[in-house]
This record gives C-alpha cells, sequence and structure tokens, in this order.
C-alpha cells in the first residue's frame, strides 16, 4: 500500500494537485482507494466542491471528510488548511458506510454498524469519524465491543479550532453534517494493522470519586458540585476561560487497567463540568497534568513498537488538547513517524480505540493515537531506531522539568499516605463496629442497626420481635476455670448464637456487654417469637463447651412490637422479661405480654 498526500492550494489547480494520485492509481497495481479529508477550513461549499472533485475523478474511490483543530501532514502540523490524503491499496478492501440520523438513534445504530462490519468479509479494522460531542457515542462504542476481537477499531472526533465553538463536522460529497458517522471497514487477508495511544499525562493529589454523572455532564465529585476541585485545588475560577484555564489540568479515570482522560469544554452555572468523554457514578478520577519528559517517554516507546511493526502508512490522530500543550513544539512528538512512512491525520475532539485485552471500544481524550498500516509480510531488513529530539526542552523547560519532579515526587507520596489511611479507615470502621472478643456486633453499632430496622417495620407495617439473653451462673465459669477459658466459652456461645441467627431471614444478633447478648428478628409476630426463643433455649442447653466440656444454659426474654414503639421502651421490657426469667429460676423463656 501506499499513502501519498496533497495540501490543498487553489481550487482552480486542484485537478493538478490530484495528478500524481491518478496516475499512480491508474498503474493498475491497486485494488482500491480511500482518501481522508482534514480540513481546518470550515467553508461547506469549498469542501463539496473539493469532495466532488474528487469523486468525479475517482469515482471508485472511498472518501471521508472531518473538520480538524490541526491537520497533520507528513507528520507535522499544518494549520487551517485543507490536507487530502490518498490511500491506495493493492489486495484491501475498503468499505465506507455512513450511518444518517444519528442523535436519538444511538442505541439502533450500535447494532447496525456491528451488523455490517460482521458482513464483511476478512474485516481486521474499523476507522470512525464522529461528529463530536453532540450525541451519545459511548452507546454505539459498547455495542461495537461486541464485535469479533480479531476486528480493531479506531477513530477521532471531529472538531475546529475554537473551544467554545464545537464545529463537530464530518463530510464527504453529500455535503457537510453533525449526524452522521462514517464507518470505513478496512478488509483483507493481507491487511495489517496497529493501533495504540500514547498519553503521558501524571495523576496529581488524592483521588476523587465520581459521585453524580449523566454521560459527558460531571455534576458531582465526592458529593460536591464538581467544578470546585478546580476552584479548591488549583485556584481556577467560573468564567468563559474555564476550559482554557483547565486544559493543562485535565482529569483522568482509572478503568481496569486503562487511563481514561477527560479534558473539560465548559462550566454549567451550578458547577457542571461539560467534559469531552464521558464519565460514569463511581469512577475514580484525579486531576492530572502533562509531564513532558513522560510524554516523551511513552511516545518513543509506542514509536519503536511502530517501527518493529515496518509500516507502509501512518495515520496520527492527536488530541487537540496535545497541540495547546507543546504549542511550538508540537511536531516533536510526531515527526519520528514520518520517518518510517508517509504519516498523515488530524487533531481531534476526542480519539477512539479498542482495547486489545478487554475488547472494549473506548472514547479517550488527550491521547496521540498512531495507526501503523501494512498490506502483506514485513521487509526483512529493520528500520534504524529512532527516538524524539526533545534537545530544544532541554535549557528552557530545566525549571518546569524540576518542579514536575517535586509535583510528581510529593504526589507519590501523598497517594501512599491517602492509600494507608483509606485501610487504616477500613479497620477502624471494624473495630468501631464489632465486638472484639466475639466478632459480633457491638452494641452502639447493633443499636444503630436496630434502629433502621424499625424503621422498616413502620413503613411496612410489619412486626418487629426480639430477644434478650444471658448466660446463667457465667460467674461460676470465671471462678472455676479462670477468666481466659470464660472468654473461649463467651466467643463459642456467640457463635452457636450467629448461627441460630443466621438461619432467620433478615435476622440480625450483637453482644449487649458480658454474658448478655440481643438479637432483632424482623417480621416475626409473637407466636413465632416464643417458639425461635424456646428453640434457642434448648439449642444453649443440649451445647457442649470444648473450653470447659461441660453445659450452660440461658435466660430468655422476648418481645415483639411493630415499628411505632419507642426504642427504650422496648429495651426496658424485654430486660425486664429477662429479669423475671432470672427469678422464675433461670433456663426459661418469658415473653413480654402488655
Ligand atoms: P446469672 O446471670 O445467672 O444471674 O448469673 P451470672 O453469674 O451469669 O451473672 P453475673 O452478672 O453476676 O456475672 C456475670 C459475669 O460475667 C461476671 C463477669 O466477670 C463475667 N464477664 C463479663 N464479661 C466477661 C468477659 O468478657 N469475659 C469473661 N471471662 N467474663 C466476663
Ligand atoms: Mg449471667
Ligand atoms: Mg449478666
Amino acid at each position: 500500500m501506499k499513502q501519498m498526500l496533497v495540501q490543498y492550494k487553489y481550487y482552480e489547480t486542484i485537478k493538478d494537485q490530484l495528478s500524481p494520485i491518478l496516475k499512480e492509481w491508474e498503474s493498475g497495481n491497486y485494488k482500491s482507494l480511500l482518501f481522508h479529508i482534514y480540513s481546518g477550513i470550515l467553508e461547506e461549499k469549498l469542501l463539496n466542491d473539493i469532495a466532488k472533485e474528487i469523486a468525479g475523478i475517482f469515482p471508485d474511490a472511498a472518501l471521508a471528510g472531518t473538520i480538524s483543530a490541526g491537520e497533520i501532514g507528513y507528520a507535522r502540523l499544518m494549520e487551517r488548511g485543507v490536507l487530502i490524503s490518498a490511500m491506495l491499496f493493492e489486495s484491501t478492501q475498503i468499505q465506507k458506510l455512513v450511518y444518517d440520523n444519528v442523535k436519538g438513534n444511538e442505541s439502533d445504530i450500535g447494532p447496525k454498524i456491528r451488523g455490517d462490519i460482521e458482513k464483511i468479509d476478512e474485516a481486521k479494522a474499523v476507522e470512525l469519524l464522529l461528529p463530536g460531542t453532540e450525541f451519545n457515542t459511548r452507546i454505539i462504542l459498547e455495542e461495537m465491543s461486541k464485535m469479533d476481537s480479531s476486528i480493531r477499531v479506531f477513530g477521532g472526533y471531529a472538531g475546529g479550532h475554537s473551544m467554545s465553538v464545537g464545529e463537530h463536522y464530518v463530510f464527504d460529497k453529500d455535503g457537510l453534517t453533525d449526524n452522521k458517522i462514517f464507518a470505513i471497514c478496512y478488509a483483507g487477508k493481507d491487511f495489517h494493522i496497529d493501533v495504540d495511544k500514547s498519553v503521558g499525562w501524571r495523576t496529581l493529589g488524592h483521588p476523587f470519586t465520581v459521585t453524580k454523572a449523566d454521560e459527558n455532564r460531571l455534576i458531582e465529585i465526592d458529593h460536591m458540585p464538581a467544578v470546585e476541585v478546580y476552584e479548591k485545588y488549583l485556584r481556577i475560577q467560573r468564567n468563559k476561560n474555564f476550559a482554557e484555564d483547565t486544559f493543562e489540568f485535565p482529569l483522568i479515570a482509572k478503568v481496569e487497567d486503562d487511563e481514561l482522560l477527560r479534558h473539560t469544554i465548559a462550566v454549567e452555572e451550578d458547577g457542571t463540568l461539560d467534559l469531552a468523554g464521558y464519565v460514569t457514578e463511581g469512577m475514580k478520577i484525579y486531576l492530572c497534568y502533562g509531564d513532558p519528559s513522560l510524554i516523551v517517554q511513552k511516545v518513543n516507546e509506542r514509536i519503536n513498537a511502530v517501527r518493529k511493526f515496518k509500516p507502509q502508512a501512518i495515520l496520527l490522530y492527536s488530541c487537540s488538547v496535545r497541540k495547546s500543550f507543546w504549542e511550538k513544539y508540537v511536531d516533536m512528538e510526531m515527526t519520528p513517524f514520518g520517518k518510517m512512512a508517509v504519516t498523515a491525520g488530524f487533531h481531534t475532539w476526542g480519539e477512539v480505540k479498542r482495547n486489545p485485552d478487554t475488547d472494549a471500544v473506548l472514547e479517550y481524550n488527550i491521547t496521540l493515537l498512531s495507526i501503523a498500516m501494512r498490506e502483506g509480510e514485513p521487509p526483512k531488513e529493520d528500520l534504524p531506531k529512532l527516538t524524539i529530539d526533545d534537545s530544544v526542552l532541554e535549557g528552557q523547560a530545566s525549571l518546569i522539568k524540576r518542579l514536575t519532579q517535586l509535583v510528581a515526587a510529593t504526589t507519590t507520596e501523598l497517594q501512599v499516605a491517602y492509600r494507608d489511611l483509606a485501610l487504616l479507615n477500613d479497620k477502624l470502621v471494624v473495630l468501631s463496629n464489632y465486638d472484639a472478643l466475639t466478632g459480633l456486633n457491638n452494641r452502639r453499632h447493633f443499636e444503630e442497626i436496630l434502629r433502621d430496622i424499625m424503621k422498616k417495620a413502620r413503613a411496612e407495617e410489619k412486626p418487629v420481635s426480639m430477644i434478650m439473653t444471658d448466660i446463667d451462673y457465667f460467674k461460676n465459669v470465671n471462678d472455676t476455670f479462670g477468666h481466659l477459658v470464660g472468654d473461649e466459652v463467651l466467643k463459642e456461645f456467640a457463635k452457636l448464637l450467629q448461627e441460630f441467627i443466621d438461619e432467620i431471614p433478615g435476622a440480625i444478633v450483637g453482644r449487649w456487654g458480658g454474658e448478655e447478648f440481643f438479637a432483632a428478628l424482623p417480621g416475626v409476630d409473637e407466636k413465632g417469637i416464643l417458639e425461635y426463643g424456646e428453640k434457642l433455649r434448648k439449642t444453649a442447653e443440649q451445647y457442649k463447651y470444648n473450653a470447659t466440656n461441660g453445659k450452660l444454659t440461658i435466660s430468655v426474654g422476648v418481645i415483639t412490637t411493630d415499628g411505632n414503639a419507642k426504642y427504650e421502651d422496648i429495651i426496658n421490657k424485654v430486660d425486664n422479661c429477662l429479669y423475671d426469667a432470672k427469678v422464675e429460676g433461670r433456663n426459661c423463656v418469658v415473653q413480654y405480654k402488655e
């Protein structure tokens, strides 16, 4: 295969500009032809005319155009022009599929794309060109995740230079639109593709949790309006420059083994952030920042992988944020690709890629997506080793480098401390809720749960029954065997009680204190609780303790109430029943009667 580029100059001379491509195409060596047009000029008529001109000269070619925030030709940024790429394939079949009327029909379009692609013989890759942020692409991409694992997916979101005016359009000879998706299928036995992303942004500070979100709208972080993360930690003001002010500190979500970066397009009045990609509730997110050395390292790794792949053509779909980040150095991370094969592409409003490990087709931000293509087996000879020439960064960026280093080091320390704190917190929860000796709910926690149970009983108008029990003559155990054996006996009894309670749906048990225990049995009525109380008494009576090789009895008080009863009242009443059971000679059950 072969990629040829034309940088559009004047409409009058476009035929001449295209003639080398025509000559190549007419050589008869090629089976199919794919045109990409990446345009930084948003002039509907001009783009339409160019597309029509190409369609006239190459009636069999596929053509897909996208508005771009920067065109990449020969691995360099060419701004605010029109870049035409022609890909000529010897054996690969190219099919351009167009999905119209996407808005509101996302859940139908996904299965349609998937079905169409799966019908194509030897489909190896699908390229998606999407017109930006207007519709719910997540639903579509999720459906594409179900395609056969062997099919790669890559693509980009259209969008112009202005952060506030989206200009999210794709186009072809039928015109400019923000309501169509182009899916280009690359099929053929000899077609090989290698797609990956490079990032290099580092997390900053401790993790937050997304507590409220709706697709691309991030509403709350840690139960606070999302904007507060920027206001509090970075002192970024809520105004119309918000997107520009925050682009250097996007958000990063960790999902499984992948990272999704998200930058903000706008802030709403209530503090909701409009992001250039979706987020979901429960996601852990961090603020992050671009670290030039890490970016260079990551892209270098990718350059090396592409070098081994031995491409015949390369596409770079790079987030427009990277362009803003690098400013005049933006070519630095792209030029090595151009030394391996003719390289074209554009600066996007989002990148699409399939994760080869999970099969998930995801939307990314702030990545440099490099798509290497080849037909047939790779040539034997290796390509020379290549790395990014970042010498320009040396002198002037040394302060930034040091600061970055400082931030990275303190962030790592903070994150380790934060993680330890979270673990400690989990332990504290256990300590504060459960009795250390028996592992049962302690009284404080039990009372907490009990209040919920009462509330639910009230709402459902159902009874709640309770058991209070105390081991008879337990003091004798301590006196005879010692306190440590007494502890063992309590543990055994707690286990016995827990097992008994586990058999009763919804029931809970706790240690009330000393050798006194309490259980709540929602939904159990007066008749039922008397039976349970009696059953428990018998179970305890029959049990032989390992610690003493002896038996013990228990006294039991039981009560039934509805959810309206006063909590303290019930406790008193059932406690009195237990006292009565002791007075009546122990090893018996006393039920509360009005
Ligand atoms: P009865 O309830 O039948 O009236 O007699 P009793 O001997 O069980 O009652 P009493 O309340 O007089 O004694 C309870 C004993 O339980 C006293 C206390 O030392 C012991 N005890 C309370 N908590 C623990 C504990 O955690 N471990 C041990 N080993 N003993 C405990
Ligand atoms: Mg006792
Ligand atoms: Mg007691």
